[in-house]
């Protein structure tokens, strides 16, 4: 049977040139970073290459990127530590309805911790209205977090104007910029923000890994203590291979980008037009145009979205649905409701995310099955016009 991957926003297999990369640190040059000998020196050379290529991609400078063990690191890192710095200045926090958990729920702790915090709305496109932001803005806010491209919908933000409005303000800007690195261009400096996430794992690196930008003067502390390692900004001993795969993934983003972006919006336009032409009573989540370019994301009306993920796996196909399965319930996805979806209908939702290695009949492959899937759930659903009715 065919089988294709369409869940790259949730993981992404390793480039084979990053486990190349790789390779050494796992075996013979298996030095300690801190170590002043040739294997500890050969290894902190390593970790330096892997921060440079890292700062390339997004025009920073090296010293301003901190390694960390991923993207929930990186968000916990710049909320906790911006709020830990910054308490004397104020309790205010800004963010979204539609933020990963990560973020979300390190905002909901700090609450707890005497923070106040504003969650913004989005519209009905997943966007947030620099206006509100505006209006959040008070004295007392110390930090404003907005993602630069939403996991589940994939719309991406209008960054540079929402940070320009908090800077306007003195107020620092954190961005998780998980699902939008290696697949959108991304400039720091252009950008002014002065924090942002990122994660190995979303861009063909290993997983564990991931990075903090931090704006040279931005005022936070570190979240884990200890040793000096990364400047005394995240402190114990580097995960080596790990860096050098991140290292190795960033510059392959760098180098790819135009042809990811290509190929993968072909894809995706080709896989959104084509369900939309194939089924009916279906709706697209997020932006049309300002989304990323490997995101669709649907919601059918009259079908469990868990049901369909069961029929896809069967047919070999790897997609990914917006409902968390929590102790038996289902709780429609935070992100779908934020955008005013009914929860009967964000029951139904579906995202397929696309990657560099698929291809043209990967799509035709799902636009072959996925109808009549469809189908045959609303034929046994008692809510769908034309369904099977109980008798009662
Ligand atoms: C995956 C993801 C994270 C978490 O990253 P990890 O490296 O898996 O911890 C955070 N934010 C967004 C938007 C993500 O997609």
């Amino acid at each position: 049977m065919r089988r294709v991957y369409l869940d790259h926003a949730a993981t992404t297999a390793v480039h084979p040139e990053v486990l190349e990369e790789m390779l050494p640190y796992l075996k013979e040059e298996f030095g300690n970073p801190s170590s002043i000998y040739s294997w500890g020196r050969e290894a902190k050379a390593a970790v330096e290459k892997a921060r440079a290529r890292l700062a390339h991609l997004l025009g920073a400078h090296p010293a301003e990127i901190v390694f960390t063990s991923g993207g929930t690191e990186s968000d916990n890192f710049a909320l906790r530590g911006v709020a830990a710095a910054n308490s004397q200045k104020g309790n205010h926090i800004i963010t979204t309805k539609i933020e990963h958990h990560a973020v979300l729920h390190t905002a909901e702790q700090l609450e707890k911790e005497g923070f106040r915090v504003t969650y913004l709305p989005v519209d009905r496109d997943g966007l947030v209205r620099p206006e509100d932001l505006e209006e959040a803005l008070t004295p007392d806010t110390v930090l404003v977090s907005i993602m630069f491209a939403n996991n589940e919908i994939g719309t991406i933000e209008p960054i540079a104007e929402l940070a320009r409005i908090a800077k306007s303000k003195g107020v620092i800007f954190h961005t998780d910029a998980v699902q939008a690195v290696g697949n959108i261009p991304i400039d720091v400096k252009e950008l002014n923000v002065d924090l942002l996430s990122l994660s190995g794992h979303k861009i063909y690196g290993p997983k564990g890994t991931g990075a903090l930008y931090i704006r040279r003067g931005t005022r936070i502390e570190p979240l884990l203590l200890g040793g000096a390692q990364e400047r005394k900004w995240r402190a114990g001993t580097e995960n080596v291979p790990g860096i050098v795969g991140l290292g190795k993934a960033a510059e392959l983003a760098e180098k790819e980008l135009p042809q990811r972006m290509k190929h993968l919006t072909e894809l995706r336009d080709l896989l959104i037009n084509g369900v939309m032409e194939r089924i009916d009573h279906v709706r697209l989540n997020g932006h049309r145009t300002q989304r990323l370019p490997g995101n669709a994301s649907f919601c059918f009306e009259f079908v469990e979205g868990e049901s369909l993920l069961l029929n896809l796996d069967l047919a070999g196909i790897a997609a990914s649905s917006g409902s968390a399965c929590t102790s038996g319930s289902l709780e429609p996805s935070h992100v779908l409701m934020a955008l005013g979806i009914p929860p009967e209908v964000a029951h139904g939702s579906l995202r397929l995310t696309l990657g560099r290695d698929n291809t043209r009949e990967d799509v035709e492959y799902v636009l072959s099955v996925l109808p009549d899937i469809v189908a045959r759930l609303r034929a046994i659903s008692p809510l769908a016009p034309g369904g099977v009715k109980e008798d009662v």
